[in-house]
């Protein structure tokens, strides 16, 4: 349920941004220049809420076009060095960041002065993410996640070397820019004064390099007296108290292993240390129970403030605000991946339940044989595409198995979807023979190439692989171990009416 922004959004930047709000508040801040940053609606997490009895709301920062907070603070620091004249067209800025810093700014660089964007990223980064700067022409650096700041071979150290080295570089640091708290301080914060018409008990914010935290509570707690702010950072994190231990966290986006300078401890009423497991599973909680396509930190903030919560008297139903700070969808191989999770144990124990039932116990041992698939529909090599058409199109199947007439032997296939196209395209005729457009299961493919791999599927293949088969394949020939004869056609519809069969007892859909 959005709570506000929806009348943030429509001002424009000619409308009078001074006049007194209904709700008593003024914007006193100009309208950013690009609207899509920034305005990011809040809404209440509905199922957390109900569970730990407390109104928790989240600001939907994934919602910026980049998909994070940081195109507020990009925006900020390319306004600012724009103005003051430090950078040109040709400039290169050279930014160690955990990633979403370096999308942001090239992804407003095109609109700005198309500036070379080099991004110095650690080693826990993500392969989606790599991707993501890759595709906005970002020429990446990895570091090492032990390096101290201080260390030569750190991303500090090796950003600053090479903004040195290059010829008309720039180093973005926003772990000392105070453009990172200060966007937040006047932007950020009077958007959440705005939206929660100034009542909020409790702040709860990811911490990384400070601006976030920093900037939020010297704004809303100059507002909200008693307001309470809470800063999380992953297990084994040091910036709350600067001891150097191991920095092998999975969570992106935040932790640090030393005390940034624009980080304002003395804002900080209380610090929530969270685990890898609790971050990821509470970050698919959200997505799945909230419809929030939050990324990883968000789980940690999440999991923190309902922490936090715990320790609250419930009466007044305390208003807990936690900043959501970018998209799952740049985690498609991590924080939404099952097998991923499942390998680095970072499921809670009902997820982990849930996926093994998915996978496996819901099919209770069963295999292919159990389908009791009809005789397949079959063709020879020798008939006409024209007739595999007439055939498919009145059975309505999408595929055939085709066979040798003579000894029945399975051979290949044809489908449908590649019939039609290549008729389409002019490349096949109507009159042209089914064995010159198969799937041969039997010998090279066409460009002499090894042929493609085919998993076989028999009687014997439990559900739980098929199933799995169904994830990329549409359909599967069901054969014997050497795959010479075919014994049935399957498809997701013949396991999910198996399954229904079975749980309504023999009744159908
Ligand atoms: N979460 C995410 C997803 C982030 O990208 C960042 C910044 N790297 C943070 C949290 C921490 O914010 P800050 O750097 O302002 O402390």
């Amino acid at each position: 349920m959005a709570l506000v922004s929806q009348t943030l959004m429509v001002l424009s930047k000619d409308d009078d941004v001074n006049m007194p709000l209904s709700n008593g508040y003024q914007l006193t801040r100009e309208m950013p220049p690009l609207s899509t940053i920034g305005n990011t609606p809040i809404v209440r997490l509905s199922a957390a809420s109900n569970k730990a009895q407390v109104e928790l709301l989240a600001k939907t920062e994934f919602s910026n076009p980049s998909g994070s907070i940081k195109d507020r603070v990009a925006q900020r620091i390319l306004a600012g060095l724009e103005a003051a004249k430090k950078i040109k067209s040709t400039t290169t800025l050279v930014v160690p960041s955990s990633g979403n810093l370096a999308i942001s700014l090239a992804l407003l660089s095109p609109r700005h002065g198309q500036y070379k964007v080099i991004g110095l990223v650690p080693e826990r980064t993500s392969e989606d993410r790599i991707q993501l700067l890759k595709s906005l022409g970002v020429e990446i650096v990895r570091t090492p996640i032990e390096a101290h700041a201080d260390a030569a071979e750190s991303q500090f150290s090796i950003a600053k070397k090479i903004a040195t080295d290059l010829a008309d570089a720039i180093l973005i640091d926003e772990f000392a820019d105070a453009a990172n708290v200060e966007v937040h301080a006047q932007e950020t914060a009077e958007e959440i004064l705005f939206q929660c018409e100034g009542r909020l008990d409790v702040l709860v914010v990811g911490v990384e390099t400070g601006g976030t935290i920093t900037g939020l509570a010297k704004t809303l707690k100059s507002k909200i007296p008693g307001l309470k702010v809470v800063g999380v950072e992953p297990e084994h994190s040091s910036i709350q108290d600067g001891v150097n231990r191991s920095s092998a966290w999975k969570v992106e986006d935040i932790g640090g292993n030393f005390t940034p300078s624009i980080l304002n401890k003395t804002l900080v009423d209380a610090w929530i240390k969270v685990s890898d497991q609790e971050s990821y599973s509470t970050a698919r909680q959200i997505i799945r129970e909230e419809g929030l396509y939050c990324g990883p930190s968000s789980g940690s903030v999440v999991a923190a403030a309902l922490r936090y919560s715990e320790s609250l008297s419930k009466e007044t139903k305390p208003r807990i605000l936690t900043i959501l700070n970018d998209t799952g969808r740049n985690y498609s191989s991590t924080l939404l991946s099952d097998d991923w999770l499942l390998e680095h144990d970072l499921m809670d124990e009902a997820m982990a339940q849930s996926v093994a039932y998915h996978r496996h116990e819901k099919y209770r041992a069963a295999s292919v044989e159990e389908l009791q698939l009809p005789a397949a529909v079959t063709i020879p090599p020798t008939a006409t595409v024209g007739y595999a058409l007439d055939l498919m199109m009145t059975r309505e199947f999408s595929q055939l198995p085709v066979l040798n007439p003579t000894n029945r032997k399975l051979m290949g296939y044809i489908s449908l979807t590649a019939l039609t196209t290549h008729l389409e395209e002019g490349q096949a005729q109507e009159s042209d023979l089914v064995s010159k457009w198969m799937y041969s299961f039997l010998k090279k493919d066409k460009s002499g190439g090894p042929r493609p791999k085919y998993e076989t599927i028999t009687p014997m293949t439990p559900l739980s692989d098929l199933s799995k088969f169904f994830e990329k394949h549409s359909f599967a020939v069901v054969t014997d171990d050497e795959r010479r004869w075919c014994l049935g056609v399957a498809t997701k519809y013949d396991l999910m009416t198996f399954l229904n069969r079975r749980q309504t007892g023999g009744r159908s859909f």
